[in-house]
């Protein structure tokens, strides 16, 4: 990957500075028509009328607007993270003997396929399932040292050392997840899971629950944007090869029931979750954080996607 010497901000990026502020100001006007996730009760606080955008390019040169000092759990964006970590830990071989590479059609949190389709692994690494497989695939001999360990990856990807967990939300989430439980036990039972199935969910539910603002989620962007190096730093965190599966997971399965929409009318790398940030980037030039808690019916934030279809198709960023 190319990174220029220049360091003054492009010209996109000062088009970007100026523009944000009225493209934020039109978004957020969607977020009426969206609701706050309620199903883990904590996330049911965020403010539904909130919408923030961090951007940073490859010389750290930032472009912000709304409300982007605001702090959110990472949620299934944290599964995009814990896949890398995942592959780094076993290789290719091992994860995809646990997960498939296909996306479900299905929600994120079904269970319909693991009976009905052999042999029984759940379909992609971004579903509940399946990134539940993964959480026990991360290495550690205890619960805490994997999560010590995912902690610490989530922090050298977003420089923010002071990145960790929303214990109210953790808490939350641990308290009503019954079908994640159901489908965990079914996952044991069917020999994915490795381990006892309160220790993989106790992983899941703690990187669920990593708190994050549009910053760390920009920063974690930009080095999959480029390629698993941090430009900034010029340091390789992630090798290539994951970078490249996990973005195009991205690009299949990232938006939820809605990725092959997203890919048509934005046509970026992206990872949504449910407390309604989205991480996403324009690959080579920069990463995307943003949060907009109230979501629209497929489980994406509302104004977010009406924000990056408008920069995407103002800007021509669409990869297709
Ligand atoms: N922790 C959430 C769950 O397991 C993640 C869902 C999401 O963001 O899609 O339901």
């Amino acid at each position: 990957m190319r990174i220029s010497n220049d360091t003054n901000p492009s010209n996109e990026l000062n088009i970007l500075r100026g523009r944000l502020p009225e493209w934020v100001a039109a978004s957020k006007l969607q977020c009426k028509g969206g609701k706050v996730a309620s199903y883990i009760p904590e996330l049911s606080k965020a403010p539904g009328g909130a919408l923030g955008i961090h951007i940073v390019d490859a010389h750290g040169n930032t472009a912000t607007a709304g409300d982007c000092g605001l702090s959110f759990t990472m949620q299934s964006i944290s599964k995009v993270f814990t896949l890398l970590l995942a592959l780094i830990d076993n290789g290719e071989d091992v994860v995809f003997d646990k997960v498939g590479m296909e996306p479900t059609g299905d929600n994120f949190n079904s269970m319909l396929k693991l009976e009905l389709v052999q042999p029984g692994i759940p379909f992609n690494p971004l579903i509940n399932a399946g990134a539940i497989a993964i959480s026990s695939l991360i290495a550690g001999d205890t619960a805490e040292e994997k999560s010590d360990r995912t902690l610490a990856f989530f922090r050298k990807l977003s420089r923010n050392d002071s990145l960790n967990y929303d214990l109210a939300v953790y808490e939350s989430e641990a308290e009503f997840a019954d079908l994640n439980r159901s489908m965990a036990y079914f996952l044991k039972d069917n020999g994915v899971l490795k381990g006892k199935v309160d220790d993989v969910l106790d992983v899941y539910f703690r990187h669920c629950s990593i708190n994050a603002t549009c910053s760390d989620l920009a920063r974690m962007a930009l080095v999959l944007a480029f390629d698993g190096t941090d430009p900034i730093s010029g340091t390789e965190l992630v090798p290539r090869r994951y970078v490249q599966i996990a973005k195009t997971f991205m690009v299949t399965c990232g938006m939820y029931n809605a990725s092959g929409e997203f890919a048509i009318e934005v046509g970026l790398p992206a990872k949504s979750g449910v407390a309604g940030g989205i991480l996403t980037m324009v690959p080579g030039r920069y990463g995307i954080g943003l949060v907009g808690p109230a979501l629209n019916p497929k489980g994406n934030s509302i104004a977010g996607v009406h924000l990056l279809e408008t920069m995407s198709k103002e800007l021509d960023w669409s990869l297709f």
